[in-house]
């Protein structure tokens, strides 16, 4: 089952359960869609996998199985130079 976490790696930005800006790579590493695009050209900088629009979980389903609470923060791994 995905967690759904609740923000993007990069800018923190809030990413609820609905949302369909939310990104995702296969390890869950979670991104919202401008920071995937503009940042991190679609692959995941943590596992250097795709990473693909993380699917609704339809609110019947949230209350039986909630989204993660955990925040992760990862913003050095987000730079938008290619220098590091
Ligand atoms: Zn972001
Ligand atoms: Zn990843």
């Amino acid at each position: 089952m995905l967690s759904l976490r609740p923000n993007c790696e990069c800018c923190d930005r809030d990413l609820p359960p609905d949302s369909r800006e939310a990104m995702i790579c296969t390890f869950e590493c979670t991104f919202c869609a401008d920071c995937a695009e503009a940042k991190l050209s679609g692959i995941c900088p943590n596992c250097s996998g795709e990473l693909v629009c993380r699917p609704v979980r339809p609110a019947a389903m949230l209350k039986k199985y909630p989204a993660s609470t955990e925040r992760v923060l990862k913003p050095q791994g987000c730079a938008s130079e290619k220098a590091a």
